[in-house]
């Protein structure tokens, strides 16, 4: 498999919503995964951040997505998130689509999300604080969002320079 292009930010595809995962699709899902840790790996290299990348920031409309947490990688296949209270907090936060501009929003603290890993086997997992909000930006691309949509106001963007 390969490293991909990332769509970038102005591409209509990111808007779009993707497409839920059959299990005779499995295999299809497995190969995106791969190149998805490929794309990964590269633009860790590349540009110092990077934890994690949704499918159709490689042009693959499905719904999966590619986690590195505490260098051990998790595939979330079809997940569904459930918000586990009302708590938010506000952050800057940025993206693999547009590196280099920081946009300032609000996530929930705490979440609850139930997915197929790559054996097809449904897992649990809950996610505080930065994994938090970290898979809420994920999931949102699944769904065709992207953080700057959820600027909290006119002013919530700023760039990084020496990217
Ligand atoms: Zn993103």
């Amino acid at each position: 498999m390969a490293k991909r292009e990332i769509l970038i930010l102005g591409n209509e595809d990111l808007y779009r919503e993707c497409e839920m995962v059959s299990k005779d699709q499995l295999d299809q899902a497995k190969r995106v995964a791969v190149d998805l840790n490929d794309t990964l790996d590269v633009f860790r290299l590349e540009h110092g951040f990077g934890r994690a990348i949704a499918a159709p920031q490689i042009g693959a409309s499905i719904r999966v997505i590619y986690m590195r947490i505490d260098d051990e990688d998790t595939v979330f296949i079809n997940p569904c998130m459930e918000v586990l209270n009302e708590e938010i907090f506000e952050l800057w936060d940025d993206c693999m689509s547009f590196p280099g501009l920081e946009v300032r929003v609000n996530r929930y603290k705490a979440i609850r999300v139930m997915y197929h890993d790559l054996d097809w086997k449904i897992q649990t997992e809950v996610f505080e604080g930065d994994l938090s909000e970290l898979f809420q930006h994920e999931y949102d691309h699944l769904d065709g969002i992207l953080a700057v949509q959820r600027a909290i106001d006119l002013q919530a963007f700023r760039m990084k320079l020496g990217e």
